[in-house]
């Protein structure tokens, strides 16, 4: 039996999240994203009104919810304003490893900090020369006694310049491929951890993005996520089952706020003696913008009840994410289409919301990246 019917707590999460978004940061997306502003404000009243962390467990100070909560939460975020939901989503996915690979002190100690306060965790893996390659990352871990030193270059990493710890993944094995990579808890406070300058982004720039660069950094044993060396890899990759139906997520709340400015508009709008939406062309083009947000949803939805319920989700989060993300560029581009000339124009919010849905097919891994993991998963039982 197939089942879309939201729980009554669910539905309340909802509508709290709607009308937070409405409130709080709808009205400010313009202005974070012309200036380029962190929304910690906004990410401060969430924390408050305890919409930011759902996924931690009850344990260490968190929501202790679901993948399903977590989605039907971000897709209002991101209506919202999708800068607001990728900044407030860094500790998600930073979280994530954690969560699933990390030690009970290391839960109790970092996962506890991101719940006492309103603050910040970045998530890094990506290097200036490594992006969809992971494997090909150059940052190394050298154990010293009761530390290890650790050198490297991260490169895009979201809420870089507002964390209070990074997740890092490093070699402590070279020779071992995959298996010789190992993931790190490293505090933004320590010494010889330097930040790069703010990234002037196309899209989304309520996100902080930046390098981050790691010299002869001393990160005590402890830090070594899980205790464990070579289990880097897989606690990164892990981390994207979760994470992904969110960004899908995202993709679809970009996507419905677009499709909505639209609608209002081909109402509001007349040509040739006519609402723009009784011309069927145009009409045509908002149903089907319509139909690929609620495959985006569906798919999205799906991925989210596979983790909730202990399903390998990895295929599903893929065809989630990547569709979405490309559901959410193509509606964007037919947004502006349906504004004309004045979808060209900043003065309306079609123009920023199309800058935004470019990155989703970008990061957390790429549409291509996306559909070789779908390939995977096809292909490796045959
Ligand atoms: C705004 C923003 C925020 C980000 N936040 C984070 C973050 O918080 N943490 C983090 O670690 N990283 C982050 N990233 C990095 C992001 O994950 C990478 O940019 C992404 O994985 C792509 O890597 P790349 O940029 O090196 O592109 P490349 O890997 O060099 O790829 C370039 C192009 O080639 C395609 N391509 C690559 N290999 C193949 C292949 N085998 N077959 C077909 N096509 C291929 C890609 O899809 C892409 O279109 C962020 C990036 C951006 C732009």
């Amino acid at each position: 039996m197939v089942d879309f019917t939201l729980s009554e707590e669910q539905q309340m999460l909802q509508e709290l999240a709607r009308e937070f978004a409405m409130e709080n940061v709808r009205p400010m997306a313009e202005h974070w994203d012309e200036n380029s502003e962190f929304p910690m404000e906004a990410i401060e009243a969430a924390h408050e009104l305890g919409l930011m962390n759902l996924h931690i467990p009850e344990a260490y100070g968190g929501m202790g919810m679901g993948t399903l909560d977590e989605v039907v939460v971000q897709e209002e975020f991101a209506w919202g304003d999708p800068g607001f939901a990728t900044a407030s989503y860094s500790n998600g996915l930073t979280a994530a490893p954690i969560i699933t690979g990390g030690t009970e002190e290391q839960k109790s100690k970092y996962l506890g900090r991101l719940t006492e306060a309103p603050r910040i965790a970045a998530y890094a893996v990506t290097e200036p020369g490594a992006g969809s390659d992971v494997a090909s990352i150059q940052s190394t871990a050298v154990k010293d006694g009761d530390h290890y030193v650790l050198n490297g270059s991260k490169m895009w990493i979201t809420g870089a310049g507002k964390a209070d710890w990074f997740f890092v993944l490093a070699y402590t094995d070279k020779s071992a491929g995959y298996k010789g990579m190992s993931a790190f808890i490293v505090e933004s406070a320590w010494d010889g951890v330097s930040l790069g300058k703010k990234e002037t982004n196309m899209g989304q720039r309520a996100s902080d993005t930046r390098s981050v660069n790691f010299e002869d950094v001393q990160v005590p044993v402890d830090n070594l996520v899980g205790g464990v060396e070579g289990k880097g890899w897989f606690n990164a990759m892990t981390a994207f089952d979760l994470s992904r139906p969110n960004v899908a997520a995202h993709a679809t709340g970009i996507s419905r706020a677009a499709f909505e400015y639209a609608l209002q508009y081909a109402d509001e709008r007349e040509t040739f003696g006519k609402k723009l939406h009784q011309h069927q062309a145009i009409q045509f083009m908002l149903a089907d913008m319509k139909t690929k947000i609620e495959a985006s949803r569906a798919l999205t939805w799906k991925s989210a009840w596979e983790a909730d319920n202990g399903i390998r989700n990895t295929e599903s989060a893929a065809h989630a994410k990547r569709f979405a993300a490309d559901m959410a560029m193509e509606v964007t581009t037919d947004a502006v289409q349906v504004f004309g000339g004045y979808g060209y124009s900043e003065e309306y919010p079609v123009a920023r919301l199309m800058r935004a849905a470019k990155v989703m097919q970008i990061y957390e891994g790429s549409s291509q990246v996306q559909r070789m993991i779908i390939g995977r998963e096809m292909t490796r039982n045959l």
